[in-house]
């Protein structure tokens, strides 16, 4: 039984892709404990350092003591509670849509939002790059799946101009969660209006880091405004709870037709049982936070800044990235793991990130920065990169 599977692994493994998970102690910080060793983390999507806030944590202790620990059922028999009622108020109002409907993970949502708005006379446009739900979901929907090179307008445009199909949904994550940059929105939503499109924006690594307040990605022109009514009808806003805002779950901000579709329709919504209410109690929390800790973005765009001017005259190439997510490009599989193991043994966790998740040849250093590092850690991180490349050159 199973042989054909033994053989896949070895196979994977002989490759250099076989992945392992490590296990951590202790909560989720910059600083982890594995296997009694403490290492400085750069792998962490918990970009404002919420994720073990103290208040945060009293807030599901408190949440449990309100709701208990378990929701019991789905929103649609009797799963939804009070909290997460507010949380979903809240999450309109910060992100200016008209409503909000809360997800498990992000995966569900992309699932639920795709699935739910086209079918198999529909299609749906989506950036190469984009995050493995959306294209997961948009097979599973079986609407026609066009996708255009990464970030690629000019292309899209010209598949826009094509398509006959019934309804058009253009697909994006808004911050590339490998790459660290940042979709044309400006561009999207006027293709949208042209060719009276849908547009779904997966705002997973902006919501809470860009934008005015960290309101994410619709926030971050020059303006720090949503787009006009008429523009933001057209938007299915999507982000997810478990990165910056440091717990977990997700949401999707839209028109209250598409909001009363999905609570209808996504099956990812109806047949699953409503995440535990303490989260939704403490995510209220995290929501004060992000509105009104400009300090933590502050500081994170600084160690951001300092990142970038100590890896100049490396000669590994940070990708151009204005975001936490700073890819630093080493080329072959097997070299990026190497610096990532190496770096491992000073202490110092990066994901070495390969193919299939990023294309052959690019793979690279995953660094993702936070508002709980300190100046010291980007420059240490830093130091221990130059002595590395010049080990390396020394033995080619
Ligand atoms: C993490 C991520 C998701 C999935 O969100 P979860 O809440 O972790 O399931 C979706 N899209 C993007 C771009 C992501 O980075």
């Amino acid at each position: 039984m199973f042989l054909d599977l033994i053989e896949q692994l070895h196979v994977r493994e002989q490759q250099g892709l076989k992945r392992h998970r490590t296990v951590t102690t202790g909560p989720q910080s910059v600083r982890v404990v594995i296997d009694n060793h403490a290492y400085l983390s750069f792998c962490s999507n918990d970009y404002l350092g919420l994720a073990g806030h103290p208040e945060l944590m009293q807030a599901v202790c408190e949440g449990a003591r309100l709701y208990g620990v378990g929701a019991g059922a789905s929103h649609l028999i009797n799963g939804h509670s009070a909290a997460h009622h507010a949380l979903e108020q809240a999450l309109a109002n910060f992100t200016g849509f008209p409503a909000a409907l809360l997800f498990s993970t992000g995966y569900m949502a992309n699932m639920g939002v795709i699935t739910a708005l086209v079918g198999k006379d529909d299609a749906i446009f989506a950036d190469k790059l984009n995050h493995a739900s959306l294209n997961e979901a948009a097979l599973l929907s079986r609407a026609r799946l066009l996708r255009y090179p990464h970030c690629d307008t000019a292309a899209l445009e010209r598949q826009l101009a094509a398509s006959t199909c019934r309804r058009k949904l253009i697909v994006t994550d808004a911050v590339f969660s490998m790459d660290g940059d940042i979709a044309a929105i400006d561009r999207l939503i006027e293709l949208c209006e042209h060719y009276d499109a849908m547009l779904l924006l997966d705002d997973a690594h902006g919501f809470g880091v860009l934008g005015n307040k960290g309101r994410g990605v619709l926030f971050s022109s020059a303006e720090g405004t949503l787009p006009s009514e008429q523009v933001a009808s057209r938007i299915i806003y999507m982000a997810t709870l478990g990165k910056a805002a440091g717990v977990f779950g997700a949401f999707v901000a839209a028109a209250d037709e598409v909001a009363e579709t999905l609570i209808q329709t996504a099956k990812s919504y109806i047949y699953t049982t409503a995440s535990p209410p303490l989260l939704a109690h403490a995510l209220l929390k995290s929501l004060e936070r992000i509105e009104n800790d400009e300090w933590r973005r502050d500081k994170l765009y600084r160690l951001i800044e300092l990142l970038k001017t100590n890896l100049q005259s490396l000669k590994w190439r940070l990708m151009p990235s204005n975001t936490p997510i700073q890819p630093l490009v080493i080329g072959a599989a097997r070299d990026a793991v190497r610096v990532s193991s190496t770096l491992k043994k000073k202490g110092i966790l990066v994901p070495a990130i390969r193919q299939p998740t990023v294309p052959q040849g690019t793979a690279r250093l995953r660094i993702s920065l936070s508002a709980a590092h300190e100046e010291a850690d980007i420059l240490f991180l830093a130091d221990e990169l130059h002595k590395i490349a010049s080990v390396h050159d020394a033995h080619v």
